[in-house]
Formats: C-alpha cells, sequence, structure tokens
C-alpha cells in the first residue's frame, strides 16, 4: 500500500528559448529595486545584456566566483549585499554562482533570481554549500532555495562540449540516486525518470552539436529535472562519494560525478532490483551501470578518476572518509567492496558489483 510525505518547494519556473529577454519583468514582478547580479567573469557578457534589461536597479556586479565557494569570498559577497541593502541576488551562471548566492541569501534571507548557465541543477534546491580549508560543509534551508528560475537554452550553447557531457551526468547522477532513494515520494520519482530519459537522449546529440538548440533545450530540461528530484529526494552512496573526493582531493565536481557514477550503481545493484528495471527502462537498457559507463564514454569524459588528479595513494584514505559519511543508501556500505569500486572507478574500469574485499 502506497504511504509518502512530500513537502513540494515553492519556486516559480520560467523556461524557454529567449526567455533571458524576459528577466527584467520578473524582477518587476518581485518588486525589487536594487538587484546584485552575480557572475563569474567568463559570463560577463551576460552580465552587461543584464544591465541593459535592468537599468538602475543593477546596484552591483560581484564576479569573484570560484568553485565551491570558499568561505572568504561569500563574506565579501555577503558585506556587499548589506552595504547596498540589495534586495534580490540575481545569479547567472553554473552551480557556483549559483551556490555564491545561495551563501549571501543564507544570511540575507533576501530572494534569489537565478538563471542557470549548466546542467549542475543547484537552481532548484534549498541546499548550500560552503567551503572552508578543503572541508564543504552543506546544509538544508528554505531562505536559499530561488524564488524564480529563468531556464533559457540560448544560453548554454556557448558551454563546451566537454562541460556539457560531464555537467549533464552531474544532472543524470541526481536523477538516478533520487529513482532509487527508499522514501523519495512517487511524483519525485516520475520526474527523476523522465529527466534519465531525457538526458540520456540529448547529451550525445548535444556533445556532437553544441549549436542544436532543440538538444540544448532536451538536456536543460533533464537538468531542471534533476534539481527538482534533488531537492526532495536527497542523496546516497555515490553523491557521498563526489562530496569526499571533491572536498579532500579538489577533483573536478561534474567529471567526478560522470565517472564515479557507474560504480556507485554496481555497488547498489544487488539491493534495488525493482529501481534498477526502473533506471534501465528510461535509459532503454537491460544494465544500467555498464549503459550509464558507456554514456560517459560517448561523452567523452574520462574514464578514470586518476585522469582528472585522484592519487592512487589515497584510495585507502578516501574509502575511510566515504565510510565516516554515512548516508542513506539502498545497501549498507562495506569497506572492502567500497575501496573496490574507488578501484575501478580510479583506473576506469567497467562497472561490477563487488560483494567481496578481495582484488
Ligand atoms: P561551475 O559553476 O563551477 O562552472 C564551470 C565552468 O563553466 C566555469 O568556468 C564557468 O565559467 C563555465 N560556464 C558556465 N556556464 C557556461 C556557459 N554557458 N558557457 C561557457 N562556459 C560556462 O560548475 P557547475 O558544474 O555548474 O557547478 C558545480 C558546483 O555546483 C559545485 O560546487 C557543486 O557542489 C554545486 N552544486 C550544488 C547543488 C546544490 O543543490 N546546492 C547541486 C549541484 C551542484
Amino acid at each position: 500500500m502506497r504511504s509518502f510525505k512530500y513537502e513540494s518547494l515553492p519556486s516559480r519556473v520560467v523556461f524557454g528559448a529567449g526567455t533571458f529577454a524576459t528577466v527584467g519583468d520578473e524582477v518587476s514582478r518581485l518588486g525589487a529595486q536594487r538587484v546584485m547580479v552575480f557572475a563569474g567573469r567568463p559570463e560577463r557578457s551576460l552580465a552587461d545584456r543584464l544591465k541593459w534589461q535592468l537599468g538602475p536597479r543593477m546596484v552591483d556586479l560581484f564576479d569573484d566566483v570560484l568553485p565551491h565557494v570558499p568561505l572568504a569570498i561569500a563574506a565579501s559577497a555577503r558585506a556587499r549585499a548589506r552595504d547596498l541593502q540589495a534586495d534580490l541576488l540575481l545569479t547567472v551562471g553554473g552551480g557556483s554562482t549559483t551556490g555564491l548566492g545561495k551563501a549571501v541569501a543564507l544570511e540575507s534571507g533576501a530572494p534569489i533570481l537565478a538563471i542557470p548557465t549548466t546542467y549542475a541543477g543547484s537552481e532548484m534546491t534549498p541546499i548550500w554549500g560552503l567551503t572552508e580549508a578543503h572541508r564543504k560543509t552543506t546544509g538544508r534551508d528554505p531562505r536559499v532555495l530561488p524564488r524564480v528560475v529563468v531556464y533559457d537554452p540560448e544560453l548554454t550553447l556557448t558551454l563546451p562540449p566537454g562541460l556539457s557531457g560531464a555537467s549533464g551526468m552531474n544532472a543524470m547522477a541526481h536523477c538516478v540516486e533520487a529513482a532509487y532513494a527508499a522514501d523519495c515520494p512517487p511524483m519525485i520519482r516520475i520526474m527523476a525518470e523522465e529527466g534519465i530519459r531525457a538526458l540520456a537522449v540529448a547529451l550525445p546529440a548535444v556533445v556532437d552539436e553544441p549549436h542544436d538548440l532543440a538538444a540544448r533545450s532536451e538536456a536543460f530540461y533533464g537538468a531542471y529535472l534533476a534539481g527538482c528530484a534533488f531537492a526532495v529526494a536527497g542523496s546516497g552512496l555515490h553523491h557521498k562519494i563526489c562530496h569526499v573526493l571533491g572536498g579532500a582531493y579538489n577533483l573536478p565536481h561534474a567529471e567526478t560525478h560522470a565517472i564515479v557514477l557507474p560504480h556507485a550503481v554496481a555497488y547498489n545493484a544487488p539491493a534495488m532490483a525493482e529501481a534498477m528495471r526502473r533506471i534501465g527502462d528510461a535509459l532503454g537498457a537491460d544494465e544500467p551501470a555498464l549503459a550509464l559507463y558507456q554514456l560517459a564514454g560517448r561523452l567523452g569524459i574520462p574514464s578514470g578518476l586518476r585522469e582528472i588528479g585522484m592519487a592512487e595513494a589515497d584510495l585507502d584514505a578516501a574509502t575511510e572518509l566515504v565510510l565516516k559519511a554515512i548516508p542513506t543508501n539502498p545497501r549498507p556500505l562495506e569497506r572492502g567492496p567500497i575501496r573496490r569500486l574507488l578501484d575501478d572507478a580510479e583506473f576506469g574500469r567497467r562497472p561490477v558489483t563487488h560483494l567481496t574485499p578481495a582484488m
């Protein structure tokens, strides 16, 4: 018999090619007069286009954006927002830029209008993250959930194929972990499976032809669904591994997700037969872990963690960090099989379900 708890999250989503031109109207709907814009230096031209739309309502452009929201940068952005009495935080960029806006909202309570330009999905979640001395702290707070999100796939046309594929697999990971989360409400599971379906088809098309706007739109749609699913269902072993590796060994976020995902799915497979069937259906494949591995290869993503900076000598210590993370996960965490999972990910081997510690 069905039984679930579901709290829907309040945000307005405006999705479609050309919607960037409506940002000024969205700002008016919110009644904001003192808009602080966050955009990394590479996204400067988008900030300039916003100035044109917002006029004197745009009181600042904060462009000191770095991955994983270093606490010192968050502190300087918070001070600036206080001085300016910003009444709207407008972020345009990837997950790092959205994350910086969230760090400010966490303190000031000002609403966020987010304009994502990657497939990370942070714009749909009430999850914040801050990094200090290589340790990333995350938390949930309704104040950081963007009030309005404008998805314009035209803004993603410039995202290079390598980043598009990796970022898209980050979205895929949100969907896959939601699809197997034990307490995922049914409507979110439907969104997660639809996200898997959309991303599996769109990402190869995006990487083959980065200027294919229809493919970009479908990939963005998948990323939107991924963010919605991640926001409600939370995460398990896969996200914990990526969190640990990204924080302790400074690995690039999206690529780490893309490489680890097939191995995390293989680890969990024996404990989630029904979810594997649903994920397989959405991927159009009999073996989900292998299909995800082949998809990452098709997208040109490095196959092993060692190619993105993970030293083999650190795998034992990384195993201990993962075991300490205690995620909710379909299969209990077992030291030997987790160590073997990391070894497979390090060397980019085909994903295998390890039940024993021997290597
Ligand atoms: P990112 O924001 O660091 O961007 C990566 C690079 O892509 C940057 O150099 C950026 O300038 C460039 N870029 C962005 N959009 C572009 C475009 N359209 N064209 C060309 N270049 C573009 O990377 P990301 O993967 O988007 O975000 C990763 C961060 O987001 C991590 O810190 C992660 O923890 C966080 N995240 C948070 C959540 C959450 O719910 N809180 C969810 C997912 C990711």
